[in-house]
């Protein structure tokens, strides 16, 4: 028979955000349940080196969320291999059901689902994923000094993107399948006067390679939709740049979304538009998408559940 369990705090979600607020809402003596999904450990477990967490100047993405985990656990969050596939958050208690089929029948819900890069879906592209092909500049684009770099996309990730890796790379070339970029005016124009971008016009990514020991990029081939012709680019790091979608699976016709699907929370707070649901990281966040930022929002959504907990439960 199913099982229900029953908890002050479900968090949603393995990554930095969902750690986070397992962290902090067991210190708060929620007694939090964690259910991992999919990916436990979230995006990170799909790259390398990480060079960007506070307090490590470098650690294997895989390693540093089996580090939260362990953070969690040891506080005491309860952590459920599980998949939510529908949540219920029409009246509290709120329910979620798993895969298992266990019902988790909880006071207040931490969403922290998460997003993901949009790829092209090549196999030579999944191939070399953390060896020189990428999702975000401001996570990679520091290994590149000096090197030549290409972007894929035309829209306002792709240029935004760009922009950001010339603070490395000797050259970038963006290679988009039109000839007009979708991406906002004032990026456009900083685009076009930065001397170390070049655009190319009517291509697409046909085909990354490389070395395989040590796996990593030497170039790409793209292929001119007009033409037919192929070119050659000799290029380190490949920055796939066609945008991000939320996890907002379980929410999208519950909760207010924006930017594309990403859950509205109310200012400076990870409250949604329903009184007890939290959302924290990535499945918020259009903007930053940092473990960092994702574990700040996780941090406070836990404070903000215990707070909402303690004013509507005070038993
Ligand atoms: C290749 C790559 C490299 C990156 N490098 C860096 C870097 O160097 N530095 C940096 O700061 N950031 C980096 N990032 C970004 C960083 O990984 C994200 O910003 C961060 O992981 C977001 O954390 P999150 O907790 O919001 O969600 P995620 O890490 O996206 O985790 C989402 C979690 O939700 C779970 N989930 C989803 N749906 C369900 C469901 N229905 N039921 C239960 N659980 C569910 C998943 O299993 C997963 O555990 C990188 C991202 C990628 C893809």
């Amino acid at each position: 028979m199913a099982e229900t369990r029953k908890t002050k705090l479900l968090i949603i979600g393995s990554g930095p955000a969902g750690y986070t607020a397992g962290v902090y809402a067991s210190r708060a003596m929620l007694d939090p349940i964690l259910v991992q999904g999919i990916e436990p450990g979230g995006q990170l477990t799909t790259t390398t080196e990480v060079e960007n967490w506070p307090g490590d100047s470098e650690v294997q993405g895989p390693d540093l969320m089996l580090r939260m985990e362990a953070h969690a656990k040891a506080m005491g969050t309860e952590i459920i291999g599980d998949i939510i596939t529908d949540l219920d958050l029409s009246k509290r208690p709120f329910t979620a059901t798993g895969d298992s089929g266990t019902k988790y029948v909880a006071d207040a819900v931490i969403l922290a689902t998460g997003a993901r890069a949009k790829w092209l879906g090549l196999d030579t592209e999944e191939k070399f994923k953390g060896f020189g092909v990428s999702a975000c500049a401001t996570c990679d684009g520091f290994f590149y000094r000096g090197q030549e770099i290409v972007v894929i996309g035309g829209g306002n990730t792709a240029v935004e993107e760009a922009l950001f890796l010339t603070n490395f790379a000797s050259k970038v070339t963006l290679v988009h399948r039109r000839d007009e970029l979708r991406a906002e005016k004032i990026l456009i124009d900083r685009l076009e006067k930065n001397p170390k971008i070049a655009p190319l016009w009517f291509n697409q990514l046909e085909e990354v390679y490389g070395t395989d020991s040590p796996l990593g990029v030497e170039g790409i081939k793209v292929k001119n939709v007009k033409t037919g012709e192929i070119t050659d680019i000799p290029c380190k790091g490949v920055f796939v740049a066609i945008g991000h979608a939320p996890a907002n699976e379980l929410v999208k016709d519950t909760l207010e979304t924006h930017m594309g699907g990403y859950v509205v929370t109310k200012p400076d707070s990870t409250e949604t538009s329903i009184p007890g649901v939290f959302a924290a990281g990535d499945l918020t966040d259009h903007k930053y998408r940092q473990a960092v930022t994702s574990a700040g929002m996780g941090c406070m959504a836990a404070l903000e559940a215990e707070r909402f907990l303690a004013e509507t439960d005070p038993t």
